[in-house]
């Protein structure tokens, strides 16, 4: 028996074209943290997380989301609990208006139509989104298109979140708001992301993949303290931390 909300399981995975992306990844995750994956590009981080909800499914090995095996059949239960953001916004907005995008999901659980339109009146509103609901989602901002697609996965309240890559291609004001409301949220939250400043705000956990392999799990501020383990996973010590460094050095209060 276990207490995770995500077990993974000595995970193996192929592409088609023999290309081999995750070699025995086994990690657990309890409900409520916040992990963040992170590598280089081509570690594996986008495999990983497309395995969690079932996009992908495992060459070998097993993922179980709470007490349930992802497999073809219990896909539908598994996408109910865990929500997927996907790096572009715009693989995840494709209806007319903001508010049928994020009522899509409900929809097709089967609620009322009362029940539907609560539930994404109350994620529009989670990431500051209602006054945005009848507008094309085309006519949004990059920030506003990333909060709305976080809502489309919220109003299906699922217990975990995952997000590829969420900071990417926002200003400094759209990734400020975005982090804002990625640490409201008290969903179990995983995320892939090369952006290391937003890890050591948001993320107490990170997971380092290299060439496809788990190279390290721990603390994000003991990871991030290890210069060598960075630099042979070709990943940068967080600028912020440098610069606290350098200033204790330098004898001079942070
Ligand atoms: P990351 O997200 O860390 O950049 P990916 O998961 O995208 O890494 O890629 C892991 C490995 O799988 C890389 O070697 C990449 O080239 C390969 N890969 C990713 N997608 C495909 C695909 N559709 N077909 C073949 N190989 C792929």
């Amino acid at each position: 028996m276990t207490n995770s909300i995500v077990s993974i399981n000595r995970l193996c995975f192929s592409y088609p074209d023999g290309t081999t992306a995750l070699h025995e990844l086994s990690a657990n995750i309890n409900s409520g943290e916040s992990v963040a994956i992170i590598g280089a590009n081509g570690a594996g981080k986008s495999t990983l997380l497309l395995h969690l909800n079932g996009c992908l499914l495992p060459a070998s090995g097993d993922i179980r989301i709470g007490e349930i095996e992802i497999s073809p059949k219990s896909l539908t239960d598994i996408r109910s609990k865990v929500g997927m953001v996907f790096q572009n916004p715009d693989d995840q907005l494709f209806m007319p208006t903001v508010f049928e995008d994020v009522a899509f999901g409900p929809q097709n659980q089967g609620l009322t139509q009362e029940e539907v339109k609560a539930r994404t009146e109350k994620a529009l509103i989670e990431v500051d989104a209602l006054s945005l609901q009848d507008k094309p989602p085309y006519r949004l901002s990059g920030g506003e298109k990333r909060r709305v697609a976080i809502a489309t996965v919220l109003s299906m309240s699922p217990d975990i979140l995952v997000l590829d890559e969420p900071s990417t291609g926002l200003d400094a004001l759209g990734r400020r708001q975005l982090i804002s409301l990625l640490k409201e949220l008290d969903h179990t939250l995983i995320l892939a992301t090369h952006d290391l400043e937003m890890v050591l705000e948001l993320c107490e956990r990170v997971i380092v993949l290299h060439q496809g392999r788990i190279t390290a799990d721990g603390l994000t501020v003991e990871i991030f303290q290890n210069l060598e383990l960075l630099k042979h996973t070709h990943l940068e010590q967080p600028s912020s931390l440098r610069d606290c460094q350098r200033c204790r050095k330098n004898g001079v209060q942070s």
